[in-house]
């Protein structure tokens, strides 16, 4: 990580971190609270992580993959360590990354040994003349690359098993929080990809998603989160944006780089953006949600579903996290 410090104090009165952790229909079950908070814990964590980085001049790009790694770390989320399975039994990762100032983008797909995919797709932003590596291709890159390689066994869980054979029995595709908060993690639920954008001190935006994608997916499907215009787009000169959703609708409607360039050429506010991106998706009969920061430091957290985890920190440090509809709230991480 480069650590450049910031010109004077007032450049850290900008520093923006926004990050996702899924959207889906969620419904309050019975034991709300407790899953709330496991969840808010956990986002605020990541945020915590972004957060030190951009703090100490650090750059937006190292801020989000600070803040992804976190929550690939975490299993409550459909990324790294919780990732779903596919319709055979296997984890398939995806994820990208893409830098404001240079349009330097990485992305990486169809991968099962990488811990953490965000630094993989870093890793092909900053260290090959490609964009996209798959599958072994990939692997192999990524391990002369130093980055940590895993046995697959490493990506399984339990209930990703169990919701995998739920989705087999009912011959359906998932995606991930689908259900109540009274479920395990991941049970019946259907959507958990995560995301962050950020903007340092330097006034560069960065942004970046990882995920496992659908719960029964064909092997070899490539969803919307490793793809740089659909699941992750940057420009300084419109704004920082990253998805979840409903990934081949968001492919359709190259959801990201829409969104950044109605800011771009239209001047469109980021919330009336991101919701013009929304309904165009909702008119394929797809759903779910965005975060969107500009280099202002202006952001909006958008979602078309029931709830979207989610949360955003600045110059204060102070996290604010949040799941339903309504304002996040400050969480005390421990
Ligand atoms: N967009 C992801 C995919 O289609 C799923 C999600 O965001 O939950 O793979």
């Amino acid at each position: 990580m480069t650590i450049q410090a910031c010109r004077n104090t007032e450049d850290n009165s900008r520093i923006r971190l926004v990050i996702h952790g899924g959207a889906g229909a969620v419904k309050p079950g019975k034991q709300r609270h407790e899953r709330e908070q496991a969840y808010m814990e956990a986002l605020a964590q990541s945020l915590i992580a972004g957060h030190a980085v951009l703090a100490a001049g650090g750059s937006s790009i190292d801020a989000v993959i600070a803040a992804i790694a976190v929550m690939e770390d975490c299993p409550l989320f459909n990324a790294g360590k919780g990732s779903v399975f596919t319709h055979d039994g296997r984890n398939e990762l995806e994820a990208s990354i893409m830098e404001g100032s240079t349009r330097a983008a990485g992305a990486i797909a169809g991968v099962t040994t990488i811990r953490n995919p965000i630094r993989a797709a870093h890793a092909v932003m900053t260290k090959s003349p490609h964009v996209m590596l798959i599958g072994q291709g990939a692997e192999i890159f990524a391990a002369k690359q130093g980055l940590e390689i895993v046995d697959p066994s490493y990506f399984y869980t339990q209930y990703r098993w169990n919701q995998l054979q739920k989705a087999i029995a009912k011959d359906d595709i998932l995606r991930d929080h689908d259900a109540g908060l009274d479920t395990l993690p991941g049970e019946d639920e259907k959507r958990g990809t995560v995301g962050a954008v950020a903007l340092d001190c330097h006034g560069n935006l960065a942004a970046g998603t990882s995920t496992g994608g659908l719960t029964n997916k064909h092997s070899g499907r490539v969803g919307d989160s490793s793809i740089i215009g659909a699941g992750t787009y940057a420009d300084n000169r419109s704004a920082a944006v990253s998805t979840t959703g409903t990934g081949e609708m968001f492919i359709r409607t190259a959801a990201a780089f829409n969104t950044a360039a109605q800011v771009r050429f239209l001047h469109t506010p980021l919330t009336e953006a991101a919701d013009n991106t929304l309904a165009e998706i909702a008119a394929m009969g797809g759903d779910g949600g965005l975060i969107v920061l500009d280099a202002e430091g202006n952001y909006t957290m958008r979602f078309n579903t029931g709830a979207m985890f989610r949360g955003t920190i600045g110059e204060d440090g102070l996290a604010r996290t949040g799941i339903f509809f309504g304002p996040e709230t400050p969480v005390m991480s421990s």
